[in-house]
């Protein structure tokens, strides 16, 4: 097979030595339900001796995803109930999800949205979709941020994106674009100079949020791509999803946020897997997920500490789940627990 197209089908899976062909059957059927793309970059990344590789967990289906409980959701993070319009995910007063494609450079297998994304998603918006979002932006003066996230919109050409971009740019009240994406990490080489400025064309402050999950992916392209979007004048921010068998040891995290840090991106959201269906092989308890950032607090700087989160399934909204570091005592009184785990009296006792 070509290795300059990304692997989508089973038999390649095969042929390229990424499954063993005794599972190809079982991953034909996850294909058939659920999109798979694994790009040349991120099938090199991943070491097929190593039945645990943490890159192939991430990309290379498993029998596991026809497992469904009762508890997961086709729409697990309730984007539906918050879309006045087509494209748009209105959540949270001053900011809005523009959602202008649902295709994607590789298929995560733990993705939120993945009844929405891949070939029989819900595709790219047709102009007169787009018209109608933008409208609704325009017409929506308290909309302060527009989140471009999908699918990944750094799949769309440069010129595409700077034409979104061009519309965006005379809405006044609109002042930051942001766009999530995991292209620097899975095609560094798509970040060149017309996409960036592309990216740019709205006039409006810039961000980028990396979504990466293990320090593996931060490979020198990826980090030489993110370098030129930051020196371009765009701010990046990373969002990595706490996954069993991927990033689920706080020595692996420590390395991934200061990953991050070394490349110039700040560590913005750990997030709590969600219930997407099919992905309960993935899924840490709540209290693991504490005692990991509890961990990551006493090992790494500051500047290396994501905040983590939970969407509340049915559209609430995200809220931060890591474990408190003080109790209040009463009487005006605190415990503060320190990083090794020693406790303290607020205001100290005399
Ligand atoms: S890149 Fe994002 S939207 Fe696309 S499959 Fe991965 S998690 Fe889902």
């Amino acid at each position: 097979m070509n290795a300059h197209r990304p692997i989508k089908t089973a038999r390649e899976l095969v042929e390229t030595g990424l499954i063993d062909s005794a599972k190809e059957a079982a991953v034909a059927a996850v294909a058939e339900r659920y999109a798979v793309a694994i790009s040349p970059v991120i099938a090199g990344l991943i070491d097929p001796n190593d039945p645990n590789d943490p890159i192939a967990r991430q990309f290379v289906p498993d029998a596991a995803e026809l497992t469904l409980l009762p508890e997961e959701r086709e729409d697990p993070i309730g984007d539906k109930p918050h879309s006045p319009v087509t494209g748009i995910v209105h959540r949270y007063p001053d900011r809005v999800l523009l959602k202008a494609v649902h295709v994607c450079p590789v298929y995560c297998r733990f993705c939120f949205r993945r009844e929405m994304v891949g070939p029989q998603g819900l595709g790219t918006l047709t102009p007169a979709e787009l018209d109608a979002a933008i409208a609704y932006i325009a017409s929506h003066e308290e909309i302060w941020e527009v989140i471009l996230t999908g699918g990944d919109p750094l799949v769309l050409s440069p010129r595409r994106l700077a034409e979104l971009m061009e519309r965006l740019k005379p809405i006044p009240h609109v002042k930051v674009v942001r766009f999530h994406t995991r292209v620097p990490v899975v095609e560094p080489a798509r970040i060149d100079a017309d996409l960036i400025a592309a990216l740019k064309a709205s006039g409006k402050a810039t961000y980028v949020a990396l979504h990466a999950n293990h320090p593996r992916e931060l490979t020198d392209e990826a980090r030489a791509a993110s370098a030129r979007l930051i020196d371009a004048g765009i701010v990046m921010i990373s969002q990595s999803v706490l996954l069993r068998g991927v990033n689920d040891d706080a020595e692996v995290l420590a390395s991934l946020m200061r990953a991050f840090v070394e490349t110039r991106i700040k560590p913005y959201y750990l997030h709590h897997p969600d219930l997407a269906p099919g992905t309960s092989h993935f899924r840490l308890t709540i209290e693991e997920g504490q005692a990991l950032v509890a961990a990551l607090r006493g090992r790494v700087s500051g500047l290396c500490q994501p905040t983590y989160i939970l969407d509340i399934p049915g559209g609430h909204g995200k809220a931060v789940i890591s474990a408190a570091s003080i109790a209040d005592e009463g009487g005006g009184c605190y415990t503060v627990t320190d990083f090794r785990g020693g406790e303290h009296s607020y205001p100290p006792k005399a």
